[in-house]
């Protein structure tokens, strides 16, 4: 696999490998039973440049591109879905900011982000609009400099503990009226309401954003106003081979673990993996990973070489997402009654896995995009 990265690919998954596997591996069951959010470990992470590895040095990040920030993803998410999620929604977080921004709000906002200081969140989804943002009802309405916001985002990855939100709402009528707002957490009129209970990603924070009155003054728009849309598309793309990447490395630790379990447990007298039903699904982890790495390498190349990769975005999502599923179904049978049972890693990534086929663009949607891209090319 080493044949597609670059040296220096190789050194920074190998430097955040050995991070992943002596500081968040031994907590991450912990961190997920309780339910509590791994605020130190995303310090760190922040410490170690992880926030700003697609960002120029000149903003604070360290321009290490998408390939290497692809590599580091899989590393994390090998060890915890949910410290990898709150990654990568960071991660895409600082996509519009960089693209979009204008000078003053990249000095303001973008290098605190990247440099690991603030944490971002990223607010589309609402109770009606998922799928769908044309359906957003949140209102922005212009009073003198400042816009007044009101509406509920639901669903927000990381909202009780961001530092900054990057929000898409409405400031028309028209089906492309949206508006992406910058917005720091203390703006008066912004407040977290429910945290969601999730069957997985336990450790992530997932909440209501209220917006109730919120003033936001005119030079935090985002790219000018009607701009919402194609922000939160662009960004979109991006976080596509984010969650990607989080489902190959998940896919990794599934072969470790169907492949660690099914050498040490005997029945019928062997080893599981010498009956051959056990190694054929630990062969099918093992092409899903190896199929779903290189269209994940694939799209993150095309990113570091200014490409479009719309399409190959959609693909590397919904073959490695539904890839990952599969996988986790497959890992947990080789463990028996076992893989039910808490105490064992593969029970979490069966959980961790579903929802992965769902955000940032359900599995049916990617289907949209791609029927769409290959219709027009
Ligand atoms: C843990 C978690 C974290 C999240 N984090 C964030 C976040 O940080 N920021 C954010 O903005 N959002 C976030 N989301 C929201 C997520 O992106 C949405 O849940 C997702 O986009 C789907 O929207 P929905 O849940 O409203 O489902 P719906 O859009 O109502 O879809 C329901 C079903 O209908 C299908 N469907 C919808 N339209 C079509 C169509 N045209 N053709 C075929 N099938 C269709 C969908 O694929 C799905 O199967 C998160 C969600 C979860 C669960």
């Amino acid at each position: 696999m080493e044949l597609y990265y670059t040296e220096e690919q190789v050194m920074i998954k190998d430097m955040i490998r050995q991070y992943a596997r002596t500081h968040i591996e031994p907590v991450a069951g912990a961190y997920n039973e309780k339910g509590e959010f791994p605020q130190k470990i995303i310090r760190e992470l922040g410490e170690l440049g992880l926030f700003g590895m697609m960002v120029p040095e000149n903003y604070g990040g360290s321009g290490a591109g998408a390939v290497s920030y692809s590599l580091a993803l899989q590393e994390i998410a090998y060890s915890c879905a949910s410290v990898a999620v709150t990654l990568s929604v960071t991660n895409l977080t600082t996509e519009p900011v960089k693209n979009f921004g204008n000078e003053e709000q990249k000095r303001r906002f973008l290098i605190p982000m990247a440099s690991g200081e603030f944490l971002g969140a990223f607010a589309l989804t609402e109770p009606d609009a998922g799928s769908d943002p044309s359906g957003l009802k949140t209102q922005a309405v212009k009073k003198g400099q400042r816009y007044i916001l009101n509406g509920t985002k639901q669903f927000i990855t990381n909202g009780k503990f961001a530092d900054v939100f990057i929000l898409i709402a409405r400031t028309s009528q028209s089906r492309g009226g949206l508006t992406a707002f910058i917005i720091p957490k203390n703006t008066k009129g912004l407040r977290i309401g429910r945290e969601e209970k999730k069957m997985g990603l336990s450790a992530s924070n997932t909440v209501e954003v209220i917006l109730e009155d919120c003033e936001v003054p005119e030079e935090l728009v985002l790219g000018g106003e009607g701009m919402g849309l194609k922000i939160a598309l662009n960004a979109l793309d991006s976080g596509r081979i984010g969650i990607a990447s989080q489902a190959v490395g998940m896919i990794s630790a599934c072969l470790h673990e169907a492949l660690t379990y099914s050498r040490a447990r005997k029945q019928f007298g062997k080893p599981l993996i010498k009956h051959q039903s056990i190694a054929n699904m630990i062969t099918d982890i093992k092409v899903d990973y190896d199929a779903a790495s290189l269209l994940v390498w694939r799209a993150a190349s095309l990113k570091d070489n200014n490409i479009p990769f719309t399409l190959e975005a959609s693909v590397a999502k919904l073959f490695a997402t539904e890839a990952v599923n599969r996988c986790a179904y497959k890992a947990l049978q080789v463990f028996g009654g076992y893989g039910y049972i808490r105490d064992f890693k593969i029970e979490r990534l069966y959980r961790d896995a579903r929802v992965t086929t769902i955000y940032e663009g359900t599995s049916e949607v990617q289907r949209i995009v791609i029927a769409r891209e290959v219709e027009t090319k």
